[in-house]
């Protein structure tokens, strides 16, 4: 029987998770962090997100009630390595003040609303496009929701799996409509897609040492390098 695409999907998923291990995300310590975290990393690298998260925790400001409460120019100096400092500052003031009080800053709370009416409160926001709200309801939430990003679009487009320039909707759906809704496994599956794109399916792509180039039979990267 020919393989599915569930099959492929889950196949690459394997191998990558040979290849890399287990990428325990989120790395915070807890569910306002992972937040706070998924605001700073807009636009930037995870290194310089985690320096502004650190700067926060350092000063005791990562607690919602005292950023709800606080100045943006009060915030934005500790968040200056997640650039877009001013802009991410007002972000963060905003979604703390609708954690404090609509969630009672209680991420069980924010988890046990219904998970499109949560998508869709979170897209309201000042700032928050798909992808930030979707790694607020997997990581922070724990709904089973597909998180997609550049790197994400890029390697399955390379692979063939997607076509080129692929929307962030039709990306989703091919994880979505083809993978069990796994919390665990949307979890690790995005940190295993960060962790090719970010080390192996670059810009220049580095397919030598990519793990799955060749996962089995006919599933090859249609884009890798020979
Ligand atoms: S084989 Fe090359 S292009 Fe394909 S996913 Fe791996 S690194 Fe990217």
């Amino acid at each position: 029987m020919a393989a599915t695409l569930a099959d492929d999907l889950s196949a690459i998923y394997d191998a990558l998770f040979a290849a890399f291990g287990h990428q325990h995300w989120w790395p915070a310590k807890t569910p306002f962090e992972t937040m706070v975290g998924a605001i700073l990393a807009q636009n930037v690298s995870w290194t310089n997100a985690a320096q502004a998260v650190a700067n926060l925790e350092d000063t005791g400001m990562l607690d919602p009630h005292l950023l709800a409460a606080a100045d943006p120019a009060d915030i934005a100096p500790l968040i200056v390595p997640s650039r877009f400092y001013n802009q991410k500052a007002e972000r963060i003031r905003e979604f703390s003040g609708v954690y404090v009080t609509e969630f009672q800053a209680d991420p069980a709370a924010m988890a046990a609303v219904e998970t499109g009416e949560l998508r869709e409160r979170l897209l309201a926001l000042r700032g928050f496009g798909k992808e930030t709200a979707d790694t607020i309801l997997l990581y922070a939430c724990e709904k089973p929701v597909f998180v997609v990003d550049a790197y994400t679009r890029r390697i399955f487009s390379r692979y063939g799996l997607l076509p080129e320039g692929a929307s962030y909707d039709l990306t989703q759906r091919l994880f979505a409509e083809n993978l069990e809704e796994d919390v665990e496994l949307f979890n690790d599956y995005h940190a295993q897609i960060v962790r090719l794109g970010n080390a192996v399916c670059k810009k220049s792509p580095l397919c030598d040492r990519c793990p799955i180039r060749e996962v089995r039979g006919a599933l090859r990267c249609a884009g890798g390098r020979r």
